[in-house]
């Protein structure tokens, strides 16, 4: 790597009276009269100063040290990082929309409501539910909405002082104990059983009147559908409990199963991981929550209603057939706005683009080609659930632990390939869990380079083990030492 490009600072480019730009005297912006001479800045404000090629040379250099869904493969499992069409990034930043103030009237901002009213409708089709909000802006805001949700239909019945607990899979990710503890609740756990399920024998001696909610992720966070639902969700109905959907992983459901069919009364959907918006890092995301049948007066306002008639029986105008309503028994609002809009605009894109059999199709294609991976490396690596998976999977490291090879290293040698590494240890039921979700998106050839590249490491663990141990070699930065960076973060350049 080329330390001068990527090893500097932009202040260390920097060469005192150096300009990138020359604006000729008469096109100078002149100070604005008036301003109180104590408001003006004393001393000049310390800037880098360089030519224009070396600041966009550093900034662009700058930018390909960081890893992308657009510059490389990225199976990150449980995350569901995957390709996402432009198109749908495009319609979400035309102007009619990214112009939109949040405090626009309501009868100039229709197309706006139509939008999430139609996404609103779509995700009741593709999750079998009666109503969604779209309002909370993650998956585990969604969370903590729709717990509140169960929690204000339990009150509504005077059982909300006695029913606090929640019963949590041990497999689950952790936003999911977290969510129930935010809301107040006691976290409860299950365990799972050898083959990655929910151990039924377990749950059943922890069902009684004091529970509020069971939460399950399906398929779990193993990759592995949940086959005792409907037992499951008898039982948890039979205790006077609510089942909770946690969607991030429907992925490989959509036009496949409903959760909605399968008992589940409220659930939240990850539009940043399921319907196309870039994932990571903190970016933007929307978790909506849907609710079946009896639960949506509970849903947070605002609301948003489409009417044909007023409440006298005349046609509504088209101009007022969108509307936002504030309803008496939701449980209060969760988010200032209708949510994150632009996420809402790219989901709804990808959606209509796919249609409902190629929701279908990409639902199937997750699953095909996690099991094309699974199924090609499994003899080199550790897989500790034998049996279907969905569109994730995890292997324990390395079959041949003679090694001393870990999974860490595993990940660290993949950078050296081009890859960004999976997620590693989690989740928490292996000690050297290193999971892998591909996503519908990528192609044979992707996937077959990548089988090969983890078929290359496997074998140089056995041969060449130090060089797999002290990767990787060709990143642009090598070993972060993770924990003092997280004990003591230099976060400014005068922290230097
Ligand atoms: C990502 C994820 C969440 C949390 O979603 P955020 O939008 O990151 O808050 C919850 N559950 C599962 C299974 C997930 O994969």
């Amino acid at each position: 790597m080329n330390r001068k490009v990527y090893g500097k600072l932009i202040f260390e480019l920097s060469r005192k009276g150096r300009r990138g730009f020359r604006i000729h005297a008469a096109g100078q912006a002149q100070l604005p009269a008036g301003i109180p001479a104590n408001l003006l800045r004393q001393e000049p404000l310390e800037l880098p100063e360089t030519d224009e090629p070396t600041v966009v040379r550093h900034y662009t250099n700058m930018s390909t040290n960081n890893f992308g869904v657009d510059t490389g493969f990225y199976p990150l499992g449980s995350c569901t990082m995957k390709y996402n069409p432009k198109i749908n990034d495009e319609m979400a930043a035309h102007s009619v929309f990214a112009g939109l103030h949040p405090s626009t009237p309501t009868y100039a901002a229709q197309g706006a409501l139509e939008l999430y009213w139609t996404l609103q409708k779509a995700l009741c089709e593709i999750g079998g539910m009666e109503e969604f909000t779209l309002n909370p802006f993650a998956g585990a805001q969604g969370e903590l909405t729709g717990l509140m949700v169960i929690r204000a239909w339990h009150f509504s019945r005077g059982e909300g002082e006695k029913r606090r607990k929640v019963i949590v899979p041990d497999s689950a990710h952790g936003t999911n104990p977290a969510s129930a503890a935010v809301c107040g609740l006691e976290v409860v756990e299950v365990k799972s059983r050898e083959d990655g399920t929910v151990d039924v024998a377990d749950l059943v001696p922890l069902l009684d009147d004091t529970v509020a909610a069971m939460m399950l992720t399906n398929p779990n966070t193993l990759g592995i559908f949940e086959k005792n639902i409907p037992e499951i969700a008898r039982l948890v109905h039979e205790a006077g409990a609510l089942l909770y959907y946690d969607g991030a992983n429907l992925n490989p459901m959509l036009g496949v199963a409903r959760p909605g069919d399968m008992g589940f009364d409220v659930m939240h959907i990850n539009l940043h991981k399921t319907f196309s918006t870039p994932h990571g890092g903190g970016g933007p995301g929307a978790g909506p929550v849907g609710v079946r049948k009896g639960l949506e007066k509970f849903l947070p306002n605002p609301r948003v209603v489409k009417r044909s008639v007023t409440p006298d029986g005349f046609p509504v105008d088209k101009n007022r057939r969108y509307g936002i309503e504030y309803s008496p028994s939701a449980l209060g609002s969760v988010s200032a706005t209708l949510g994150n809009f632009a996420v809402q605009a790219r989901a709804l894109a990808y959606i209509l683009s796919f249609g409902s059999e190629g929701l279908m199709e990409a639902g199937k294609l997750a699953t095909l080609n996690a099991t094309y991976i699974k199924d090609s490396l499994k003899d080199v690596y550790l897989l500790p659930i034998e049996g279907l998976s969905k569109h994730e999977f995890v292997f324990d490291g390395l079959k041949d632990k003679s090694t001393g090879v870990t999974t860490l290293n595993i990940a660290k040698r993949l950078l050296d390939h081009g890859y960004h590494a999976p997620t590693i240890y989690f989740p928490l039921l292996f000690h050297e869990s290193l999971m892998i979700e591909p996503t519908e998106t990528e192609s044979r050839e992707t996937l077959d380079e990548f089988i090969g590249a983890m078929r290359e490491i496997a074998r140089e663990a056995a041969e060449d083990p130090e060089t797999v141990k002290t990767a990787p070699h060709l990143t642009p930065v090598t070993r972060p030492d993770d924990t003092a960076a997280a004990l003591n973060p230099v976060l400014t350049y005068d922290m230097l």
